[in-house]
């Protein structure tokens, strides 16, 4: 299906920062949740124009067009896929004697604003243009690299291994690179007068999870907890 290749062709961009991973296990919706988490813009049209700047960073006065990208956004790939999924299984007995179910006119409104969108994707000068600039680390965990591309404008973004889970903060640096961070917290042992401090990773915090303090031998859990207030003595009886 056409819509599944523009998917698959738009990841084939991001090969680096899906970790080498085989595109075809994934399926082209969830493809696209992965590429929209690694990238807010992909799911975006843009318009790629330049020009001379006269002045430094001043956007210049006469912009040549170079094209616009026409991306089929993640809404409207769902939009075609439950409108044209509907016509793919035979309607029941009930849908067909109430005349739902059947393809008519709907189906060919469906078929022709797809073909549409596709046309005009395809056509796109500049078909997933692609300025890139990424920073990089090997994954304190399992050691797989992750690659994520930076973005104008985007200071603090989040990014997760693909291998592992493990989270990462990314924050710009004044030197324009960016910092990661380990999205980790830090645990004391709840033993009397021990306090020993261990580091987490965000996701791992859960219900009934626990571990052996390595200074006393103690056993710490996860519990859900609940705070009590007493009653305010000035709240009108
Ligand atoms: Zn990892
Ligand atoms: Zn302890």
């Amino acid at each position: 299906m056409a819509l599944e290749c523009l998917v698959y062709e738009r990841a084939q961009s991001y090969k680096e920062e899906l970790s080498n991973k085989r595109l075809s296990t994934w399926q082209p919706k969830q493809l696209l949740n992965i590429l929209l988490e690694l990238n807010p813009n992909a799911d975006k049209t843009s318009t790629i124009s330049f020009g001379l700047e006269e002045e430094k960073g001043v956007p210049a006065k006469e912009m040549k067009l170079l094209g616009t990208d026409r991306v089929i956004s993640l809404k409207e790939i769902k939009e075609y896929y439950d409108r044209l999924g509907s016509y793919l299984h035979a309607p029941t007995i009930e849908q067909a004697m109430q005349g739902k179910g059947s393809p008519g006119q709907k189906l060919r409104k469906s078929c022709e604003d797809l073909s549409n969108i596709i046309d005009s994707s395809l056509r796109s000068p500049v078909w997933n243009s692609d300025f890139k600039m990424t920073t990089s680390i090997d994954c304190e965990d399992c050691g797989t690299k992750i690659i994520r591309r930076v973005h104008k404008g985007q200071d603090r973004f989040e990014a997760v291994c693909i291998e592992c889970s493990a989270r990462y903060i990314l924050t710009r640096t004044a030197d324009d690179r960016f910092a990661w961070r380990a999205d980790t917290l830090e645990l004391a042992c709840e033993g009397s007068e021990c306090g020993e401090k261990i580091t987490v990773q965000r996701q791992e915090i859960a219900e009934n999870r626990a571990w052996t303090c390595r200074a006393c031998g103690g056993e710490n859990a996860i519990v859900l907890g609940v705070k009590f207030t007493p009653r305010s003595t000035s709240s009108p009886g």
